[in-house]
C-alpha cells in the first residue's frame, strides 16, 4: 500500500518507521526541509518532500500535523487526492477535529494512538511505539465502515490494541486519563517551584527520585500538545479539573482537621482502583 505520512515528528516519524518495516512505501510530507532529509535518512519515510501533491497516489493518509494546523492541511491536501483515498489523523483531541474534516472529506476516520513519549520533532520517532498500546478510531454515521477497517489493519499490524468509540466519549475520556494529569502534573512541577526558601529548593531538587520522576513526567512534556489538549478539549476537561479540585479541597480539608481515618479510606479507595485503569499492572 502507499502510505502518506503528513507531519514527520514523534507520531507521523513512528507510524512511517513501523509501517514502512511492514512493508508499505511511505511518502511523507512535512514542514521543513531539514525533516525531510532526516527523515528519508532515518528511515521514516521512502520519500519525503515539503510538497502536499506529492501524495496524489497515496491509498491512506496519516495527518500528524499538530491539531492547529489539520484544517488547512486538509484543504490545501484536496485538490491532490483520488476520490478513494482516505484519510485519518492522529490527534488527541476528537470532537473538533472529526466535526471539521469529515464534512471536507467523507471518506475521513478519526483516530488517536495512546503512545507518546516527552520528546517531539523527527529525530524523537522510535520503532514500536504503539506496541500494546490502545489505538482508538472515532467513526462517526457518515464514515465508510470500509475505510475503519482498513485503518484498523494498519494500526493493528504495528501492535496497537484497537478500539472504537464516538469523538465525544473519547474527547471525555482522555479528558480523565490523559488531558487531567497532564494538567496536574504542570501545577505540582509549578508549586513546587512557588518554594521560597533556596535551601529547602536545592534540597528538594537533590531528594527527587521516582516518586516526583513518576508524578512530574507528563508535566515535563510537549508544551504545544498540552496547550492543544486544553484548547481543543476546553469544556471535557474543565469538567475533569473542577471534579479534581472538589477532591483535592476534600483531602485539604481531611488534613487540615487530622481526619487520618477518613484520608486512609481514599488511600485504600483509590489504591484498588489504580489497577482498573492500568490492566497489564
Ligand atoms: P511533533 O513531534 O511536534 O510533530 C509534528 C510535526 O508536524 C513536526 O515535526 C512538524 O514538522 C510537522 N508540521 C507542523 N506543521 C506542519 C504543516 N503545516 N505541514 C506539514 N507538517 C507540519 O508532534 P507530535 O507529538 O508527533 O504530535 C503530532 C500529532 O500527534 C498531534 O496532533 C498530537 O495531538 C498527536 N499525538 C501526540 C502524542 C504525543 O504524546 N506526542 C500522542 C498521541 C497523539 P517540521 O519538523 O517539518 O516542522
Amino acid at each position: 500500500m502507499q502510505i502518506g505520512i503528513v507531519g514527520l515528528g514523534l507520531i507521523g516519524g513512528s507510524l512511517g518507521l513501523d509501517l514502512k518495516a511492514q512493508g508499505h512505501e511511505i511518502l511523507g510530507v512535512s514542514r521543513r526541509d531539514r525533516t525531510c532529509t532526516v527523515a528519508v535518512e532515518r528511515g521514516v519515510a521512502d520519500r519525503a518532500s515539503t510538497e502536499l501533491s506529492s501524495l496524489s497516489e497515496a491509498d491512506v493518509i496519516f495527518l500528524c500535523t499538530p491539531i492547529g494546523q489539520l484544517q488547512t492541511t486538509v484543504e490545501q491536501l484536496i485538490p491532490h487526492l483520488q476520490p478513494s483515498t482516505i484519510l485519518t489523523d492522529v490527534g488527541s483531541v476528537k470532537g473538533s477535529v472529526v466535526s471539521t474534516i469529515a464534512p471536507l472529506w467523507p471518506n475521513f476516520v478519526g483516530g488517536h494512538p495512546m503512545s507518546g513519549t516527552h520528546e517531539n520533532g523527527v529525530d524523537a520517532a522510535v520503532r514500536d511505539l504503539f506496541v500494546g498500546n490502545p489505538y482508538v478510531l472515532t467513526p462517526i454515521d457518515s464514515t465508510p465502515p470500509a475505510s475503519v477497517e482498513t485503518i484498523g489493519h494498519l494500526v493493528t499490524a504495528i501492535g496497537s490494541k484497537l478500539l472504537h468509540c464516538d469523538p465525544e466519549s473519547h474527547d471525555r475520556a482522555v479528558a480523565w486519563i490523559s488531558h487531567l494529569p497532564v494538567m496536574i502534573s504542570t501545577s505540582l512541577i509549578a508549586a513546587c517551584l512557588a518554594e521560597t526558601d533556596p535551601a529547602v529548593f536545592d534540597l528538594a531538587q537533590a531528594l527527587a527520585s521516582t516518586g516526583f520522576r513518576d508524578t512530574s513526567r507528563v508535566g515535563g512534556g510537549n508544551p504545544e500538545l498540552g496547550r492543544m489538549m486544553a484548547e481543543y478539549n476546553q469544556s471535557a476537561l474543565l469538567q475533569t479539573l473542577h471534579q479534581y479540585r472538589s477532591k483535592l479541597d476534600q483531602i485539604i480539608g481531611q488534613v487540615e482537621t487530622g481526619e487520618w481515618s477518613a484520608l486512609t479510606e481514599t488511600f485504600e479507595a483509590t489504591r484498588s482502583a489504580r489497577p482498573k485503569f492500568l490492566k497489564e499492572s
